[in-house]
């Protein structure tokens, strides 16, 4: 199996990136942004809960983060793989992941991370904004406070992939092609060693 945790600040191009390599490689796609939107959209329980954290630009807690991610993952159980996008996005939800795949004889195969500069994030989000309508990418507060939380809870999980030499940095500009083309080289290297 194939699992790659797609990584990166908020308008890092995780969601366009993660659209590409899924065609290509056969995997199921996670992100957990998008299913909380769709919980919100279809006014669950879990989405109201979700709502209440992502109009601040704060993190859905992790017991409720990691339950929802195990039961999406359970119910592809004929994907080749997946691209985990938005998760694990602290220490403890890369342990679970980490446990939860264990237990179905699998693991993550490598963490891609997209680097960008911080005034280039800000720019992609505005733009963003005002083109999808994403409360969280119209409000300059709100947006701040997206990546104060990524800065001081979640660029350290990429210590946690790091530690086990599975942590690729891919610098994220230049364009859509240049970048998927760098995320596909650092792909096939690690499917290499995967299917070995
Ligand atoms: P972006 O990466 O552009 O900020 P996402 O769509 O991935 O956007 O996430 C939007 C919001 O959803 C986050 O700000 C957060 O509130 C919530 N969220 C998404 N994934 C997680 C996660 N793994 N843990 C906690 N909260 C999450």
């Amino acid at each position: 199996m194939l699992n790659i945790v797609l990584f990166g600040p908020p308008g890092a191009g995780k969601g366009t990136q993660a659209e590409k390599l899924i065609a290509k490689y056969n995997l199921c796609h996670l992100s957990t942004g998008d299913i909380f939107r769709a919980n919100i959209k279809g006014e669950t329980e879990l989405g109201k809960l979700a709502k209440s954290y992502m109009d601040k630009g704060e993190l859905v807690p992790d017991s409720v983060t990691i339950a929802m991610l195990e039961s999406e993952v359970n119910k592809n159980p004929t994907a080749q793989g997946f691209i985990f996008d938005g998760f694990p996005r602290t220490t403890p939800q890369a342990e679970a992941l980490a446990a939860f795949l264990n237990s179905k004889a699998t693991d993550v195969s490598v963490m891609l991370a997209l680097d960008v500069e911080e005034q280039e994030l800000i720019n992609r989000l505005l733009l963003r904004g005002k083109n999808s309508g994403r409360a969280d990418d119209s409000d300059e507060s709100i947006i701040a406070n997206r990546i104060k939380v990524y800065n001081e809870q979640t660029a350290v999980v990429a210590d946690f992939y790091a530690a086990q030499g599975k942590f690729e940095k891919i610098v994220g500009k230049g364009g859509i092609e240049a970048v998927f083309d760098k995320l596909c080289k650092a792909i096939d290297k690690y499917k290499q060693v995967t299917s070995n």
